[in-house]
């Protein structure tokens, strides 16, 4: 049985340009699994692809709007500007070959704050972290035949949010979501949930001083898990509590969600771990079609005529 912290992360959604390269980076050269292919329901002429572990399990999860359009963004103050996910504690040699065989861009892994991090970006610019993870007892996604099952990414390990001051933000992350700070290096502050394990840890990069650009290449939220929809209830009425501007409760199909800033800017979601991706088509077939929540059904055929067409490896076992 996978072993999954039950108060993490539970995704982190980012801005894509062309979706194809989307799904092929994340598919074939992280060998992620597309565990979802639907649209922004706010925007239904977008899609939203998901990629995740074999079941799209919270805190494995990270999603893109590929804006086909949209100017690359820019990292700054206010935006999450790196999100990690853990590999096996010896495999970090092994993805770092991989990556140059593909002609990726890919430095040498370093050592951070007691961790081995190996850090690339994705073919919109985005930077993603793969951190040497011994003791995660995940099993990520065996699907991918060239990436042998004991390199697999286990799933999302940490994010970092980059703020003009630490305090204010400080204080969400343990007030309301419960974290505390596991670890300081410099300016550097490291937040966990329940021990803060791998996938339940937020970084603070406080000094940053320029606001950048929410847009290609960057991301849009972080969700954080609510383990039922009374947690997330809870929570909801202690941020308007504290004056906190909140969403009402969504429904996005595989879970509810309220979303809302954090005091530095970063937009949060509290998402429910139930009934999440096999709701609408067998485990075994996540990914392989396009899936529409209940009220944009009947609008399917125009929807799907807007969107461009994606080519996926269903014949790789
Ligand atoms: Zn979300």
């Amino acid at each position: 049985m996978t072993q999954v912290n039950p108060h993490g992360l539970h995704h982190v959604t980012a801005i894509a340009t062309d979706p194809q390269s989307n799904v092929d980076f994340y598919t074939r050269a992280l060998g992620l699994r597309l565990v979802k292919q639907t649209v922004n329901f706010d925007a239904p002429d977008t899609y939203h692809l998901y990629y995740g572990d074999e079941q799209g399990s919270p805190a494995s999860l990270l999603t893109f709007f590929p804006w086909p359009d949209v100017p690359r963004g820019r990292q700054g103050a206010g935006m999450t500007t790196a999100t990690a996910f853990s590999v096996p504690g010896s495999s970090l040699g092994w993805w770092h070959e991989r990556f140059q065989k593909l002609g990726m861009d890919a430095d040498q892994p370093v050592s951070r704050d007691e961790e081995d991090v190996l850090t690339f970006r994705d073919p919109d610019g985005m930077v993603i972290d793969l951190v040497a993870s011994a003791g995660d007892q995940r099993s990520g996604w065996d699907g991918v035949a060239d990436i042998p099952a004991e390199h697999a990414v286990r799933g999302l390990h940490a994010v970092t949010l980059s703020e003009r001051q630490l305090d204010p933000s400080a204080a969400m992350l343990t007030e309301l979501l419960g974290m505390s700070v596991t670890g300081e290096d410099g300016d550097r502050a490291r937040f966990g949930m329940a021990g803060g394990s791998s996938g339940a840890l937020v970084d603070v990069l406080p000094g940053v001083r320029d606001r950048g650009l929410q847009a290609g290449g960057t991301v849009h939220h972080v969700a954080f898990r609510a383990p039922d929809l009374t947690t997330m209830t809870t929570w909801q009425q202690e941020l308007l509590g504290r004056g906190v501007a909140v969403t009402k409760i969504l429904d996005r199909q595989y879970f509810k969600s309220i979303y809302f800033r954090e005091p530095g800017g970063v937009l949060f979601e509290i998402a429910t771990d139930a009934p999440g991706f096999s709701v609408d088509e067998p485990l075994l077939e996540l990914g392989r079609h396009l899936k529409l929540p209940p009220w944009l059904e009947p609008n399917r055929e125009q929807i799907a005529a807007a969107l461009p067409q994606l080519q996926l490896d269903v014949d790789v076992p």
